[in-house]
Order: structure tokens, then C-alpha cells, then sequence
């Protein structure tokens, strides 16, 4: 493994690994970046850069031209689709091995760490490979086979979404709970690939921090915020993470 780039790892985090009883671990668009699905910043690219993510990620916009937003979000569905997970994603699974306990929050809506094979992943803002009822918010099957730009509900015959979660939205009510329980018991917070400015996400790592635990980041932004942060790595998740697990387990 190159390591020549990759910052070195604190003997007190290796022992604090070691002895951990529950990591959590949340991530963000950065850690899918390296398989090639562009961070949210980057990704009104090509033929989307003249729209602003207000005109694509809200509920306000999808009112305004439905069309237009279900077919962004089909784009975005095909790049996802053809993305692989990269190292980073399978060192969450290695990692997982490893502890006694884990928890994985994602805000990805990509579903790249269920292909890598972590379980139980905690999807903060929902999956883009699903969709739901725009009046009633129920999930919606069959809508890959319909024609109509967006689809409409078998039930209702209302619009038919995208299943993730838009800006302005709540966060799904059981992912939120089971995150928070989870931010509440670590003794070890990861957060990864995440610029840490949207919330509630933004907040669990201050939380985690304030109730003693050990906090990681790994971001390849030296400027972004939190002062809370007890060890910031600056480097690429796909290089450092295998690194990491490498170091202190020796796998
Ligand atoms: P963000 O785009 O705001 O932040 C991404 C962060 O990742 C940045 O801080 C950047 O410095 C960092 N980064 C970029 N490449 C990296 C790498 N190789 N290794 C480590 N860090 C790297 O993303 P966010 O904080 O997740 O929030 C934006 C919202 O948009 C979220 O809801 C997210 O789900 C959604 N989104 C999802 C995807 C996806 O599912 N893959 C992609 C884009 C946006």
C-alpha cells in the first residue's frame, strides 16, 4: 500500500480503536466521490450546470416543473447505477469486522455501502433506486416501467418522487431516531466525506463529542469547520481508510 501521501496515525487513536465498544460512522458524498459520483458542490455538471440545486432539491421545485426534476434525478440514478464502491467503502465493511459493535449513518442516497455489503446501513436521506407517492409519501413500486415523466401513483394516481430527501424535508423519523440513539452510546464517531453543513447530521458529531467520545474526521477539505473534531485526517477516504484499518488491526 502507498502511504507516502497519507497522514500518520496517533498511537493513542490506535489504542482508542482497539478498545472501542460501539464506532459510528457517518458519511457524505466525498466517499463516493473516487467511484467517480460527484460530491454535492460538483455535481451540477455538464448539462445541469445552468440549474441551482434550489431548482432541482426542493419540494418547491418539483411543484414548479415535476418533469424537469424527475429527470435530473434519472441522470443522477444512471451515474449511481453505473458508479462502483471504492476502497472506502469496503474498509467500512472491514471495519465492522473488526469492532464490537458498529453503526453506519449515510447521507448518500447512492446505496453504494449495500453493494459493498455493509448491512444495515442507516439512510439518512433516503435512496435514489426507490420512489414514493408525492401526495401521500408512501413508497410506489413498478414506477421503472412507466413511460410518464415523472410516473404516476397506482393507488392515486398522483405524482411519483424521487425517495430520497429533498432540502427543506424532515429526515425519515426511524433513521433519525436509531441515529441519535446511536450518536448518544458511541465511544467512537467517525465522520467521513461529509462537509458537516447540513443538518440534524452536522450536529451528531459535537454531540458524540460532548458525551465523550472520541471523534474522527476524514475530509479531504482542510477548511471544513468543527472545532470539535479530537483527530482530523486530510486525505482522500478511498486512500486513508484501508490505511487506517491496515495500521491498527493489521489486515
Ligand atoms: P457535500 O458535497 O456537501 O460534502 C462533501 C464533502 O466530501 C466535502 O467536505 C469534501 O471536501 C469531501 N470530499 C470530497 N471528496 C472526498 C474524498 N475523496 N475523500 C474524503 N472527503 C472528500 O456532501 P454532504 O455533506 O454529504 O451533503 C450534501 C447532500 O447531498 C447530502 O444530502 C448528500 O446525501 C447529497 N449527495 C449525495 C451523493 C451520493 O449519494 N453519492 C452525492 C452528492 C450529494
Amino acid at each position: 500500500m502507498q502511504t507516502n501521501d497519507l497522514p500518520p496515525i496517533p498511537e493513542s487513536l490506535i489504542g482508542t480503536l482497539l478498545a472501542a465498544r460501539h464506532v459510528v460512522v457517518l458519511t457524505g458524498a466525498g466517499i463516493s466521490a473516487e467511484s467517480g459520483i460527484p460530491t454535492f458542490r460538483d455535481r451540477a455538471e455538464g448539462l445541469w450546470t445552468k440549474y441551482a440545486m434550489e431548482d432541482l432539491s426542493t419540494p418547491a421545485a418539483f411543484r414548479r416543473d415535476p418533469a424537469l426534476v424527475w429527470d435530473w434525478y434519472a441522470h443522477l440514478r444512471e451515474t449511481m447505477r453505473q458508479a462502483q464502491p471504492n476502497p472506502a467503502h469496503h474498509a467500512l465493511v472491514e471495519l465492522a469486522q473488526r469492532v464490537p459493535r458498529m453503526t453506519l449513518l449515510t447521507q448518500n442516497i447512492d446505496g453504494l455501502h449495500q453493494r459493498a455489503g455493509s448491512a444495515d446501513v442507516i439512510e439518512l436521506h433516503g435512496n435514489i433506486f426507490r420512489a414514493k407517492c408525492d401526495s401521500d409519501g408512501e413508497p410506489v413500486e413498478g414506477w421503472e416501467q412507466s413511460h410518464e415523466t415523472p410516473p404516476r401513483c397506482p393507488r392515486c394516481d398522483g405524482l411519483v418522487r424521487p425517495g430520497v430527501v429533498w432540502f427543506g424535508e424532515h429526515l425519515p423519523s426511524a433513521a433519525l431516531a436509531t441515529a441519535e440513539a446511536a450518536v448518544r452510546d458511541c465511544d467512537v464517531f467517525f465522520s467521513i466525506g461529509t462537509s458537516s453543513e447540513v443538518e440534524p447530521a452536522a450536529s451528531f458529531a459535537p454531540r458524540a463529542l460532548d458525551r465523550g467520545a472520541t471523534v474522527v474526521m476524514v475530509n479531504l477539505d482542510v477548511r471544513t469547520s468543527a472545532a470539535a473534531w479530537l483527530y482530523r485526517f486530510h486525505a482522500k477516504a478511498g486512500g486513508f481508510l484501508p490505511f487506517l484499518i491496515q495500521t491498527v488491526w493489521g489486515v
